[in-house]
């Protein structure tokens, strides 16, 4: 159904990375696949399977009204034969918008629901009414976290990460980076960056490590200084710096998840914060879906394939 080929690694070249001493190369995750991209593919794919495997008909998932989780699921539900249904968070959203236009078009119900109701979505009360309303169905969460997520996650290292001293990911739920942490090896540092705002992300991943028991073999540390205020939240540094990235590197990135994380890094690199030697891998885990909502709502045209 859903097979990623060998994936593209592109190495950077530039003059900060040759005074520095540092290697950097990107996992072209966004590459994958035109509908279904980035670590979304590998956090749907072992739950498509298991849907498949239980005989049901529909996939229910919960997403905002921009979510890359709920456009990839629309589109994953709608080549391996499912129906889908989107609860969408806030009655207000747009069910025009580029991200609801096309899961629209994969064939996704919506079903737009107010903020509160939304909050408590994971209760069984909401679960049974949204049971009456549509069926039965296979749930998959906000976010797309579960242990079959994190299953698939494990995979996107892969042979080519062998030889990197840092592996760098961007953190939302932190499922993408509990699987990438499974398949470290025992040289490599794995460093998360976080888009929300907070500290309880570092609790929240030591859960999702332990509930999944995976005992890391390298080590492994988030940062919670790039979040550009919060999760959704921009400054212009980070429009800018997405900007440049493009025109040095022909890289689109999103505002969301892959311009903060690719920020960070350069960051951390003019800040000495690697050794010389050091072989960065950049896990480039899509998103770029969210750059045509973006400008529709800030009017800020970000790069986007
Ligand atoms: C969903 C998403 C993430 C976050 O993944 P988690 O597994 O929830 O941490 C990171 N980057 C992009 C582009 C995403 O769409």
């Amino acid at each position: 159904m859903l097979h990623p080929e060998l994936i593209a690694l592109q190495h950077l070249t530039h003059s900060l990375l040759e005074e520095k001493g540092i290697q950097v190369a990107v996992l072209r995750l966004d590459q994958i696949h035109p509908l279904v991209s980035g670590n979304k593919f590998f956090k749907l794919k072992y739950n498509l399977e298991e849907a498949k495997r239980q005989g049901k008909k529909t996939i229910l998932t919960f997403g905002g009204a921009f979510s890359n989780h709920i456009y990839a699921t629309a589109s994953g539900a709608q080549l391996a034969g499912f129906h889908s249904v989107g609860i969408i968070r806030g009655k207000d959203s747009d069910q025009n918008n580029p991200t609801l236009a096309h899961a629209q078009k994969m064939g996704m119900q919506l079903h737009f629901v107010d903020r509160e109701s939304y909050r408590n979505k994971n209760s069984s009360e909401f679960l049974e009414d949204l049971k009456a309303q549509f069926g039965d169905f296979y749930l998959i969460p906000e976010g797309g976290t579960n242990e079959l997520a994190i299953q698939g996650t494990k995979e996107i290292p892969g042979d080519q990460a062998h030889d990197f001293t840092h592996l760098c990911v961007c953190v939302g739920t932190g499922g993408t980076f509990a699987g990438i942490a499974s398949s470290l090896k025992n040289h490599q540092n794995l460093i998360g960056f976080s888009s929300l705002k907070g500290e309880f992300i570092h609790q929240e991943t030591a859960n999702l490590l332990e509930s999944n028991q995976i005992h890391a073999a390298g080590s492994f540390e988030i940062k919670t200084d790039y979040h550009f205020g919060g999760y959704g939240k921009h400054k212009p540094e980070l429009i800018e710096f997405i900007t440049w990235f493009y025109g040095e590197f022909e890289i689109p990135l999103d505002p969301i998840y892959t311009g903060k994380m690719a920020f960070g890094i350069w960051d951390l690199i003019k800040k000495d914060h690697f050794h010389p030697g050091s072989k960065i891998l950049l896990i480039h885990t899509g998103g770029l879906q969210g750059n045509a909502g973006f400008a529709t709502q800030t009017g800020i045209n970000l790069p986007i394939l």
